[in-house]
């Protein structure tokens, strides 16, 4: 089920405050229109009663999706937490989530993102098949490739599936302070097959979880920690 809780708010234009309904959890095997509704970006989005502008409230909230196996919390980085703290929560919610499931049960492959676009990147990956790992390599790669024109301390990359063909993965280059989308890159689908053959090996496989032990998966400020590393 979906769940939606009340919180006291106050507008970050004109300051008034107010009560709104706010999702902790959709759930989009029963409520499908959530699922829309999320990737139009109007879920936990207010309209201001005084002002009648519109805002997003950033707080944590789980999509589950169990026909497609999906399950992505998104925990955003509030208040001044640092990541490694949001990682730390989200083990133990997993610990204590798999501690209650029956034995039969498999845990769920969950995710965790702590940025909005993630969350919305992440849903889309996930129903296209794609690993997640691998996408955040492929990223990696390509600001290495891209080193001088795409910045990965400015810019960010995103996995674009509207623009992406049987023939082409597609990701947009974000500006990360303007959040504008400024250019588009193209990923080749059959060498991202050839990746996914050779991580199918246990060895090689364990280098991709070296490179990102998660639980937190990016690609960029892993390429940023490799940079700053003498
Ligand atoms: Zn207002």
């Amino acid at each position: 089920m979906s769940q939606k809780r009340t919180h006291e708010i106050a507008c970050p234009f004109c300051g008034r405050e107010q009560e709104v309904a706010l999702w902790d959890s959709i759930n989009v095997d029963s409520e499908p229109e959530l699922r829309e509704a999320l990737l139009l970006n109007r879920v936990n989005r207010v309209e201001c009663a005084g002002c009648g502008k519109g805002f997003r409230i950033d707080k944590p909230l789980v999509y589950r999706d169990r026909e497609q196996d999906i399950f992505v919390h998104f925990d955003p980085l509030t208040g001044g937490r640092a990541l490694a703290d949001v990682e730390k929560s989200f083990r133990e919610a997993m610990a204590e989530l798999n501690r209650l499931l029956p034995k039969d049960v498999p845990p769920p492959e969950a995710h965790l993102v702590v940025e909005w676009s993630e969350l919305i990147e992440r849903v889309f990956l996930l129903e296209e098949g794609l690993d997640a790992r691998l996408v955040e390599h492929i990223k990696y790669m390509l600001f290495q490739q891209n080193e001088g024109k795409i910045p990965a301390s400015q810019k960010g990359l995103l996995f674009d599936a509207q623009d992406s063909t049987d023939e082409q993965l597609c990701f947009v280059v974000q500006d990360r302070s303007t959040k504008k989308l400024e250019a588009a890159l193209n990923f080749a689908r059959a060498d991202y097959e050839a990746l996914v053959n050779v991580f199918d090996s246990e060895d090689q496989l364990a280098l991709l979880e070296e490179q990102f032990p998660g639980p937190y998966l990016n690609g960029r400020l892993r390429y940023l920690q490799d940079l700053a590393e003498p």
